[in-house]
């Protein structure tokens, strides 16, 4: 029998790329590795993530809804997961899992590597509180964005997500039926899980200034819809959230095997079958 030493946990899970990006990754590297998606709830996530580490698993990477929970279940955590509150990568340790994220440094290799956009001083506006937010708003702080506004629909975790951040004069939230009085922003990230849901959002147009930034975390069709609306707001670049599925998967990868791949091949290959746009 072969044991899965590598997987994707996640509910639901069976559209993940995660398997085709890692066996990529493990092709270039010359890594063979076994890596599988396996799905899980949250109720019974801890107790299917024992049964894979007594099978030899080593490593995992965790995606909706499990990343809160999957730190709860970290022995240890990097201090960029403990300021998230949020793991996307497991790795085994003889003391337990360890927890990190890379879905802050993935976003910002997307970004400033694979696109060589400047973040810095841009007034941004993060939509969403979530597991993936919370890893955004801290990675965008750190890379030097201007002002940063929350605004979730339960405007209690943007709340929440802000006293976390600290940092008052720098950070602030707003309400959602608040977003036509904002003003514009050159940069605003979509970090709900609205697409994913085929849920449309109906944001204004005067929140896209100039020559902004619009980027979805979301990918393939679950993006068109933010992507559709920035391009009609005007927006300088709309880009959806395949080169962070990529980056990140490129630092978990080098956390397990101690060698980061070349990501442009694999994220070439992925745009190729996923457009920005059906009409792309
Ligand atoms: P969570 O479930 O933790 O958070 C979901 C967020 O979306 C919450 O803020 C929620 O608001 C909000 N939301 C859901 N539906 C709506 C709606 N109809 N209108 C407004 N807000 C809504 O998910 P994650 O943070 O883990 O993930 C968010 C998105 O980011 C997902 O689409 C995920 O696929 C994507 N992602 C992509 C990655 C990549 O590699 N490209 C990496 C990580 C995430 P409320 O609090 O009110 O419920």
């Amino acid at each position: 029998m072969t044991i899965a030493n590598y997987a994707v946990f996640g509910h639901p899970i069976s559209h993940s790329l995660s398997p085709r990006i890692h066996a990529a990754f493990g092709k270039q590297a010359g890594i063979a590795l076994n890596y599988v998606a396996i799905d899980a709830p949250t109720d019974t996530f801890a107790a299917v993530l024992a049964r894979f580490a007594d099978a030899g698993g080593r490593g995992a990477n965790v995606t909706l809804p499990l990343k809160q929970e999957a730190f709860r279940l970290s022995a240890s955590a990097s201090d960029f997961a403990q300021r998230a509150g949020a793991v996307n990568t497991l790795t085994r340790l003889d003391a337990g899992w360890r927890g990190d994220n890379t879905d802050g440094a993935g976003l910002i290799r997307d970004l400033t590597g694979r696109h060589g956009l400047d973040l810095r001083e841009r007034r941004t506006l993060l939509l969403g509180a979530g597991g993936a937010a919370r890893a955004a708003a801290h990675a965008l702080l750190d890379a030097g964005i201007g002002e940063l506004v929350i605004v979730n629909r339960s405007p209690e975790r943007a709340d929440a997500l802000a006293d976390a951040i600290g940092l008052p004069k720098r950070v602030h939230t707003r309400y959602w039926n608040d977003l036509a009085n904002l003003g514009s922003f050159d940069l605003v990230v979509n970090a709900t899980s609205a697409g994913v849901a085929r849920e449309t959002l109906h944001l204004p147009f005067a929140l896209v200034a100039p020559r902004a930034l619009c980027y979805d975390l979301s990918y393939g069709a679950a993006a068109f819809g933010f992507i559709a609306w920035a391009r009609a707001a005007g927006a300088g670049k709309a880009l959806d959230g395949l080169g962070l599925l990529v980056e990140q998967a490129a630092e978990s990868f080098s956390i397990w095997h101690g060698t980061r791949p070349e990501t442009d091949p694999v994220h070439d290959l992925l745009r190729a079958e996923l457009p920005l746009l059906a009409t792309d």
